[in-house]
């Protein structure tokens, strides 16, 4: 079964400063789970590595994502939609823990909260995030979810 993954869990230096945030654990798991793993990573395809930091802020009603002073909340959405709708063979999606890309629950700036990163709001297959899937029981469910998605996929091929 195929899922996408945030590239950077898998080892490849595509983080903002160049960096990488492997997590053997997680791959391991997916491994175990027969999971193919195609790498993703829409900060990258916008913006090549290295490139400034990415943050979300609350602006009046509207939670925005600036890099610097400029906003880039649309064009990150518009770029996440183009990944899922680049791979319709894909059955979910894992993000990693505090990315306002590709993190499940991130902190607003001084606002006091966290809102889902862009990857999970856009996404219409099953999310979650490596922090989140640090728990099995997390991990169980997950894996539940992209199965049956993957059942209600073929039931509507039929
Ligand atoms: S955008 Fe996602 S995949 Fe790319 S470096 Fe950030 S967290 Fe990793």
């Amino acid at each position: 079964m195929k899922i996408l993954i945030s590239s950077c869990l898998l080892g490849n230096q595509v983080r903002w400063n160049g960096a990488q945030k492997l997590n053997q654990e997680l791959i391991s798991w997916c491994e175990e789970n027969n999971l193919e793993l195609i790498p993703v990573c829409p900060e990258n395809e916008l913006f090549g590595t290295p490139r400034a930091p990415i943050n979300l802020i609350q602006i009046e009603d509207k939670t925005e994502a600036v890099m610097g002073s400029k906003k880039i909340t649309e064009l990150l959405e518009q770029k996440a939609e183009e990944i899922f709708d680049r791979h319709p063979e894909a059955n979910g999606f894992i993000g990693i823990v505090g990315s306002p890309s590709c993190g499940i629950s991130v902190g607003i700036k001084k606002a006091g909260r966290v809102t889902k990163g862009v990857m999970h709001k856009i996404s219409k297959i099953p999310s979650d995030d490596s922090g989140q899937m640090k728990n099995p029981k997390r991990r169980d469910i997950f894996l539940e979810r992209i199965k049956k998605y993957e059942r209600g996929r073929h039931c509507e091929i039929r």
